[in-house]
């Protein structure tokens, strides 16, 4: 397999998966860069898969459909363009001969999935692949829309759960801005220091930062981290009534939730 994150927009990726024969796109906003790579690539496509419905993921979904007669998968409950096959937590879809597991990831939007694979070959290492669309970002998470910081904290956990190999595909390649609020989180976290450096670096090449890794983003991502311990004073030195509860649960929540309102403050 080869993973390709195709530009789109100005910080999107659409996600091209191929095997030399057939390729996948994931979150197509736009079908003009997946028409030119599948051009190159002389590849037909085979499927589509869909994260949510917000337009940047969805726009280019009708040309590609129309023009190459690719199969495509979406959430069950949002409203998306017709016709889709709609996936739920427990499906599963096969493509390119892997089987992706679907996970419902509500927060971003209310219902927002993402696909699992427990073991691609790309390019011949042996990696478990995750499409998280706008939940998980590398540094960062999306905004809550459509849910609450709950449902996101469940969401954040459930993808954490994943192996810690697994390669972390997401939407938009926010990394650099993410790592400047991490920073502000944790200017402590000698890993966080030294994977913003390695960022710097390559987006002064312009290279993509993703995919990133369950692993790499345990270490330093602050919405993955709410309860250590510098994660929960920096909630405190943001706002201490904010981020205080009375059982441990909640007081997890009441975390995740004022780092979220710090980073949606950040400037
Ligand atoms: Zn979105
Ligand atoms: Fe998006």
């Amino acid at each position: 397999m080869t993973l390709i994150p195709l530009p789109a927009f100005t910080d999107n990726y659409v996600w091209l998966l191929h095997n030399g024969t057939h390729a996948v796109v994931v979150d197509p906003g736009d079908a003009q860069p997946v028409f030119e790579a599948l051009e190159l690539l002389k590849l037909p496509l085979a499927a589509i898969l869909v994260t949510h419905h917000h337009a940047d993921h969805v726009g280019g979904i009708d040309l590609l459909r129309e023009a190459t007669g690719a199969a495509v998968y979406g959430p069950a409950t949002e409203k998306m363009p017709e016709p889709l096959q709609r996936l739920k937590e427990g499906d599963a879809v096969d493509v390119l001969g892997l089987r992706f597991a679907v996970m419902d990831v509500p927060g971003h939007t209310a219902g927002h999935i993402a696909y699992y694979c427990d073991g691609a070959d790309v390019d011949g290492t042996q990696q478990p692949l995750l499409f998280c669309g706008d939940t998980l970002f590398s540094g960062g998470c999306g905004r809550l829309f459509e849910g609450t910081p709950a449902q996101m904290l469940v969401s954040l956990d459930k993808l954490a759960a994943l192996p810690a190999t697994t390669q972390v595909c997401c939407t938009h390649e926010y990394t650099l801005s993410n790592l400047r609020f991490a920073l502000a989180v944790e200017p402590d976290n000698l890993e966080l220091q030294r994977y913003n450096a390695q960022c710097v670096a390559l987006r002064n090449n312009n290279q993509p930062t993703l995919p990133s890794s369950i692993a790499q983003e345990l270490c330093i991502n602050p919405f993955l981290r709410t309860r250590q311990h510098s994660v929960m004073e920096a909630a405190d030195r943001f706002d201490a009534a904010l981020a205080s509860s009375t059982s441990d649960s909640s007081r997890e929540i009441a975390v995740f939730a004022a780092i979220r309102t710090w980073k949606n403050q950040f400037k």
